[in-house]
């Protein structure tokens, strides 16, 4: 039974979590309004007027079974994404990576949107919801313009200040003196997989002994800290687009950065040794990094302040470099840039309605994830919830255990204090319940039970079942 009261469904913008929503929307008998403001108004990164454009790499990682990647990809495809079969359609040559031809992948994303008669596109910009009246997708991304970055701000009713110099200066006014529930910028530190630490080389100890001797320090000689030193001033950073120019707020500044402040300043910071004596010396160390453990099963670390903005190349290089970390496997580098997005755990329930506002939902790097492949699940799922709340059903979250489930239970259930964007990766997984220490075959039975508890999602909610009828019509 149809929802009569909606008037119409509303995604907003064709990037491509919102091209992927459209579509299932329109396969599954769903009339959508999608609005687009390129070319009217464009964004810092987006070069054309195209649907899905990728702004960046062409890459949508690897596509080697039994990766965290492919799962999430098989998944899509499994769930019939349309953007997954296009992407299928312009592969070009990458190893094990799937990636695309840019220009194809737009082209034909936009030409089956554009040419699908449930779908009516507006170029405009959108700068006010009616959360009274329709249903919505917020799919604006990343780099969502102002006017609509202060209604979300509403909609989510904001409260607290974020610290002046975190805000983007195109950011309106009124927004200056709000919200708690949203951010601008992304500081992510480098985390490494723990089995890759070489635990001979650190010691395990809290400043001063405060507390339990929880963190991971890696102690190093004033001639290895000279030799890391020069090393990070030397490494190569990403290109600064001008738009990513960033008033840093000094909170959380890029490593080389505070390193360019002078020869001894990261060891008055992120790097500093006081109160950390290692017990097998009985010394303090020249400097210290510190690892933080990341989620309960303990085989994730992050380096604690290490927020950089070199290549991921350089920072493998530079960050090999301290002791203990020589063989590190890096599940996520560091990074800083521009990034609109809303305090997921806070604000949405698991099928991306925000909470207090059923009719509103959030999909794409804007509800939490992190990349392409990430927004385009998010917005597959999006467009499937909305699908079945127009129709008067209701689709059960995706099951935790498989890839979807895991995307939108972090979004949903990470620590709203320290909320960030996460990528998909086996860290986001539930443990299995016999745990299996071979890492290879780990994560096969977790590909394995992941895909079978979503084929049974599939095949109880009907959702190919649906896509494959819509086709064949
Ligand atoms: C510079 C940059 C580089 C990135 N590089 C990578 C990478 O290499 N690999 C990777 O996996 N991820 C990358 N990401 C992260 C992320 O995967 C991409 O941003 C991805 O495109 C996000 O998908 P999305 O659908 O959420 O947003 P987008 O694809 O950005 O789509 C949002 C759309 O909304 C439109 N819009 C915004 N505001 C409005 C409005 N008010 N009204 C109407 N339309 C509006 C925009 O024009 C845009 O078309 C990058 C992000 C940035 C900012």
């Amino acid at each position: 039974m149809r929802n009569s009261q909606v008037a119409k469904v509303k995604i907003i913008g064709a990037g491509l979590a919102g091209s992927e929503a459209a579509c299932q929307c329109a396969r599954r008998g769903v009339d959508v309004e999608l609005f687009e403001m390129r070319p009217v108004r464009s964004t810092p990164a987006h070069q054309t007027a195209d649907f899905a454009e990728l702004v960046c790499s062409n890459s949508l990682k690897s596509d080697s079974e039994n990766t965290a990647p492919w799962l999430l990809k098989e998944e899509m495809r499994r769930a019939g994404s349309l953007l997954m079969e296009i992407a299928r359609e312009c592969a070009v040559p990458a190893g094990h990576a799937l990636a695309v031809d840019r220009v194809a992948f737009a082209g034909r994303v936009t030409e089956a949107i554009t040419r699908d008669p449930r779908i009516s596109v507006h170029r405009e910009e959108v700068t006010a919801i009616d959360e009274t009246r329709d249903i919505t997708v917020i799919a604006t991304g990343p780099l969502t313009s102002p006017a609509l970055t202060s209604e979300i701000a509403r909609l989510s009713q904001a409260g607290a200040v974020p610290a002046p110099n975190q805000i983007p200066k195109e950011i309106p006014k009124p927004l200056q003196a709000q919200d708690p529930h949203l951010y601008f910028y992304d500081s992510i530190s480098p985390i490494v997989e723990a089995d890759s630490i070489d635990m001979s080389r650190v010691y395990l100890a809290a400043r001063y002994d405060k507390g339990s001797a929880d963190y991971i320090n890696c102690p190093m000689t004033e001639e290895e800290y000279s030799r890391f030193y020069d090393a990070l001033l030397a490494a190569q950073s990403v290109e600064e687009r001008d738009w990513e120019m960033l008033n840093y707020f000094e909170g959380c500044l890029p490593i080389e950065e505070i390193a360019r402040r002078g020869r001894d300043t990261l060891r008055f910071g992120p790097m500093k040794p006081v109160g950390l004596k290692d017990p097998r010396t009985g010394k303090m160390p020249f400097a210290v990094v510190q690892l933080r453990q990341e989620n309960l099963r303990a085989d994730s670390y992050n380096l604690v302040g290490f927020q950089n903005h070199l290549k991921f190349g350089e920072q493998a290089r530079v960050l090999r470099m301290i002791p203990g970390l020589e063989n590190a496997r890096f599940l996520r580098y560091g990074q800083i840039h521009r990034n609109t997005y809303i305090n997921a755990p806070r604000l949405l329930r698991e099928t991306l309605q925000l909470k207090g506002h059923d009719g509103v939902f959030f999909a794409g790097q804007i509800c939490g994830v992190e990349g392409y492949v990430e927004s385009i699940a998010t917005g597959m799922l999006a467009g499937l919830h909305v699908a079945a709340t127009v129709c008067g059903t209701a689709l059960e979250p995706a099951p935790r255990a498989s890839a979807f489930g895991s995307l939108t239970h972090y979004v949903t259930h990470a620590d709203p204090k320290n909320f960030q964007p996460a990528n998909i990766t086996f860290d986001l997984l539930p443990p299995l319940e016999k745990p299996i220490r071979d890492r290879a075959l780990r994560h096969r039975a977790q590909c394995a039970l992941a895909l079978g508890q979503f084929a049974q999602w599939l095949e109880k909610s009907g959702v190919t079942q649906r896509s494959l009828e819509v086709r064949r019509a």
